[in-house]
């Protein structure tokens, strides 16, 4: 096996333990009634069967006393003895299934109490971290083990210590025969923990380096059996590929775990066979002792059964040792998890320094992690108050990054981004973010209640039917609303029961909808907020627009020039930089990029 196995050996002894006291603690917020439970029954189960085996050997005496006597008081105090064995035996059952019991009730709990807090620590993180691959295999790991492993931990910290008891208590009885004898029993568990220790840190190292292949597994899942993929991978026959791809990950993980579970198993036979040698050596020497007439019968009896039961324990408490050094591996995910830094928003302004001096953009740069080149590149610009401002520029030149900048999903690599004179890491992130409402193109279509789909833009009036229905109304969800059987509480989507499908259309206009329940919001962002619409649908939308965002700043992202000319302001982008910008009017007057987009636009529809 291995040279610096001693070191091992330390490793895991230190490892076994390190995480317990979070996890104890973790038990202890979930549940501390059933912990407790949980530890008096412990102490039972522990202590109880060398009482047992004891009892055992008092029987077998007092059976042979009485036998040699033929005394009636003799006979009774015999049977007496049976009586206490029996009540002992009950005993020990009924800590057995305490203990059951009480892991089996833990097991709900704690696996719920940690998912939650994963969410919890999943809710604090940033955009740029969900985007990080690295991230995202620590999610996935965390999410995968760890909710069983805190239980899986406490259960063998648990055995550990009802074993550790036993033994104690057995090695008080077997001391009396010889120390050499509580010698052999540490001696023949030995090999049990040697191969336990020697491959459960192998197999946690499997299961560290396939994060990403159990990733690229849950994506293949999800375009095989998710309804909104099945179209195009019907209609692509792309299915086969996708599960053969499946089954391939399978087949290189199983063979690696395969030769795993081949070695793992071979060498606890090995090893186990060393045990069993040891121990019927033991067997052995104590029936030579009895023959011998150095130990009762009664005595010969106990030994049998101590060192049975003994080498038992020892091997369960070795195991459960080995166990909890796996266990607190996969807990060291969970914590690595945890313990990722979380992005603090420092600000605290509550009002800028220039109220009504709008947004400022001041030679803003930015560079996505790992690009090579900037996705926007020193961008200036000024949007006052109550202005509308239509951002154009082909796929790829920077609008929705500029959307995400001024949301502060991401900052600025250089320059300044001000909001009423303040910049935007000083605000408060929540007054900030409350009032800001962003439309996204790849909006989500949540599987909810209509009026849930709108609701979802002020989480405040979440259920609020009143504001559902000013929001739908700016909207124009009302034009399609009594087509649907319940209206605003129509179910949405088809994950479950009863859940209408909406057309893209329709969903965009619940998304407006969405961006109009942040009344309060005085920064309305719509990124392409009317690609799926037809054209009548959005002239009436705009032609009520300037009207509903009249006191708000309007950001429009589109490819329409129908929405884009009713801006005040035309900013073209083109690879990060800002190319044009004007009125409809000037931006036409200039003819340059603009004027040409537009002509062969206007062309199209002649
Ligand atoms: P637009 O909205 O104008 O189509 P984007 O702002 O989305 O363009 O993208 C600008 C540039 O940044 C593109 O070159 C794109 O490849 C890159 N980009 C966009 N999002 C990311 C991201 N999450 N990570 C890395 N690069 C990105």
């Amino acid at each position: 096996m291995s040279n610096n196995a001693p070191q091992r050996w330390l490793k895991v002894v230190t490892g076994a333990f390190q995480y317990s006291l979070p996890a104890l603690k973790l038990v202890w917020q979930t549940d501390r009634r059933l912990l407790l439970w949980l530890g008096f029954c412990t102490l039972l189960a522990g202590l109880l069967p060398a009482g047992i085996a004891y009892t055992g050997k008092i029987l077998v005496d007092a059976v042979v006393q009485a036998m040699n006597s033929g005394a009636a008081a003799d006979q009774q105090q015999a049977l007496r003895y049976v009586l206490l064995e029996g009540v002992l035996v009950m005993l020990q059952l009924a800590a057995q299934k305490g203990i059951n019991a009480c892991q089996a009730l833990l097991r709900v709990q704690l696996g719920h109490q940690v998912n939650v807090i994963i969410l919890e620590k999943a809710l604090q993180m940033s955009l740029p971290q969900f985007e990080d691959a690295e991230f995202y295999d620590r999610l996935t790991r965390a999410r995968r083990e760890a909710s069983t492993r805190p239980l899986s931990l406490i259960n063998r910290l648990f055995s550990f210590f009802q074993n550790s008891l036993s033994l104690l208590t057995y090695c008080g009885l077997l001391l009396a025969f010889s120390p050499w004898a509580v010698a052999i029993l540490a001696l023949a568990a030995l090999p049990a923990f040697i191969a336990e220790t020697r491959f459960s840190g192998d197999a946690f190292r499997l299961f560290r380096w396939r994060a990403p292949e159990a990733r690229e597994q849950n994506y293949l899942e999800m375009l095989i059996a998710r309804e909104d993929y099945t179209k195009e991978v019907q209609l692509y026959q792309l299915g086969p590929v996708f599960l053969k791809r499946y089954q391939d990950i399978f087949q290189k993980v199983f063979g690696e775990d395969r030769a795993l579970t081949k070695k793992r198993n071979f060498w606890g036979f090995v090893l186990g066979a060393l045990s069993t040698l040891a121990l019927y050596g033991a067997y052995f020497w104590t029936v030579m002792a009895a023959l011998a007439k150095r130990l009762s019968l009664g005595e010969m009896t106990m030994y049998l059964a101590v060192f049975r039961q003994g080498q038992m324990a020892f091997a369960s408490l070795l195991n459960s040792m080995g166990g909890m050094y796996e266990d607190n591996l996969y807990l060291s995910t969970l914590y690595e998890f945890l313990e990722q830094p979380v992005p603090v928003y420092g600000g605290s302004v509550h009002t800028g320094s220039q109220p009504g001096d709008g947004i400022r953009f001041e030679q803003v740069s930015f560079c996505y992690p790992g690009a090579s080149k900037p996705a926007l590149e020193d961008f200036s610009l000024h949007i006052q108050p109550g202005y509308k401002l239509a951002l154009v520029g082909e796929n790829g030149s920077g609008k929705t990054t500029l959307i995400k900048l001024l949301t502060r999903l991401y900052e600025p690599s250089s320059g300044r981004i001000l909001l009423d004179g303040t910049e935007l890491k000083d605000w408060d992130i929540e007054v900030l973010r409350r009032r800001v409402g962003v439309i996204f193109q790849d909006f989500v279509r949540y599987q909810m209640q209509v009026g849930e789909n709108i609701g979802a833009g002020d989480a405040e009036a979440f259920h609020d039917q009143q504001r559902w229905e000013r929001a739908g109304e700016k909207g124009m969800v009302t034009s399609f609303l009594d087509r649907l059987p319940e209206g605003y509480h129509t179910q949405l989507g088809r994950w479950f029961k009863e859940g209408q499908e909406l057309s893209g259309g329709q969903w965009q206009r619940i998304a407006l909808a969405r961006a109009f329940m942040r009344e309060q919001a005085d920064i309305v962002i719509l990124d392409e907020p009317t690609a799926a619409m037809d054209p009548e649908a959005e002239a009436q939308i705009f032609d009520r627009f300037r009207e509903i965002t009249r006191n708000q700043i309007a950001i429009v992202i589109s490819h329409r020039f129908s929405t884009v000319r009713m801006a005040d302001q035309i900013v073209v982008l083109e690879q990060g930089h800002i190319l044009e910008q004007g009125s409809h009017d000037e931006l036409l007057a200039q003819d340059g990029t603009y004027a040409r987009l537009f002509q062969i636009q206007a062309q199209g529809y002649q």
